[in-house]
């Protein structure tokens, strides 16, 4: 059965929702497919001690406040999830989970969604399907050969998998150093970090508050066309939430640089070292989960989708939301997608 709406929304996770609030707020008729069968998107498949690296109030979509969680400065994963969901009742949002997005293509002066159980032809779309269902590992010499387990950020749950293992923890960002410091601090797992480049720590005092408003100033720095003031990147790669500094003051939070290959048994540098491990743990990112869009034939020689601002060049009835800075300055986070999420409503609202 196909049905006909002005705009469907691809992914109800935080972006997926902060761009319903704003097409109900220009009175726009859409719907929003949601993969995932609960409310919450990615946060409801996070590791067990992960928490945000800013305060309720910082992590907020647009029109509600998160609330504080008790005892918490920063809450954890359960507690966004919990406000997603309660978000998505809220405002009413008509978000239909279980159902996957399979094909976007164009179909006339429409654009046609097509699922298992159906399709939907709409007069825009709103592509936010985060980054959790496409985990990025780097090919590394030897990959095939390690007899052990590997494993990515995305199936780290807690410490209590790995009894007295020896786990490589691979990856200089976020989840790398707080995966490698939750290891670490357990006192059962033996552990090595290893980052491609020595790990740049951000100042104690710098969270999640702080990155957005020097990202904010970035972007209007470059809008305003001044000089780029570096923004974000600037200052650092990992937050320093409390494990991590824990970890890092008691000496357990030290890099190895990158191994030049792994082996049977384990990984080896060039200098003829050698680390044994029966797990690797690659926190080596995510890409952009696009496979919907191949269709639409979007992706420039690099694999870019060029964009400006949300809107997509060559098909402007598509926007993407929520992917990273090149879809909005800090729009794959709580409290910075509520902007490029207006924008992309505003802009909809014009084409309609
Ligand atoms: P997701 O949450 O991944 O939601 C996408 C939704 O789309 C999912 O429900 C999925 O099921 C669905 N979907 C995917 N493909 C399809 C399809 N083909 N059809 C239909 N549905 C589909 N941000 C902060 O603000 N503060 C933090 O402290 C913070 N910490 C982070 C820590 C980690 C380890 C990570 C990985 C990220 C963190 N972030 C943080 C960043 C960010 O908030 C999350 O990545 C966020 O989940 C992105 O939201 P999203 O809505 O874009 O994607």
């Amino acid at each position: 059965m196909t049905q006909s709406v002005d705009v469907v929304v691809v992914g109800g996770g935080q972006a997926g929702l902060a761009a319903g609030y704003h097409l109900r707020r220009q009175g726009l008729d859409f719907t929003v497919l949601d993969a995932g069968t609960a409310p919450g998107g990615a946060w409801q498949h996070m590791w067990e001690s992960l928490h945000l690296f800013s305060p309720a109030a910082y992590s907020s979509l647009p029109g509600r406040l998160m609330p504080a969680q008790p005892g918490q400065t920063y809450p954890d994963a359960r507690h966004v999830v919990d406000y997603l969901a309660d978000y998505e009742k809220r405002y009413g949002l008509p978000v239909q989970h279980g159902i996957r997005v399979d094909a976007v293509r164009r179909d006339g002066d429409r654009l046609r969604v097509e699922a298992d159980c159906g399709a939907w032809r709409a007069r825009a779309v709103v592509s936010a399907t985060g980054t959790w269902s496409r985990p990025f590992i780097p090919a590394v010499p030897g990959r095939g050969i390690f007899a052990g387990r590997q494993i990515h950020t995305v199936n780290y749950r807690h410490p209590a998998d790995f009894p007295g293992q020896r786990v490589i923890v691979v990856g200089g960002g976020n989840s790398g150093a707080q995966i490698a410091a939750d290891l670490a601090l357990d006192g059962d797992v033996e552990v090595a970090w290893v980052t491609r480049r020595p790990p740049r720590f951000l100042a104690d005092d710098i969270d999640g508050r702080v990155l957005f408003d020097v990202a904010t100033a970035r972007r209007r720095a470059l809008d305003a066309g001044r000089s780029d003031t570096g923004g974000v990147a600037s200052l650092g790669d990992i937050v320093a939430v409390p494990p991590v500094r824990a970890a890092r003051d008691a000496g357990l939070l030290t890099a190895k640089p990158m191994f030049s290959r792994l082996t049977a048994d384990g990984a080896r540098w060039a200098d003829g070292s050698r680390v044994g491990a029966d797990t690797i743990l690659w926190c080596t990112g995510f890409r952009p989960a696009l496979a919907h869009l191949a269709p639409l034939n979007l992706r420039g020689p690099r694999g870019h989708i060029a964009t400006d601002g949300t809107r997509t060049l060559d098909e402007p009835r598509l926007h993407l939301l929520g992917y990273g800075d090149w879809t909005g300055p800090a729009s794959a986070t709580l409290i910075g997608v509520g902007r490029p999420a207006r924008d992309a409503a505003r802009e909809i609202a014009g084409l309609l």
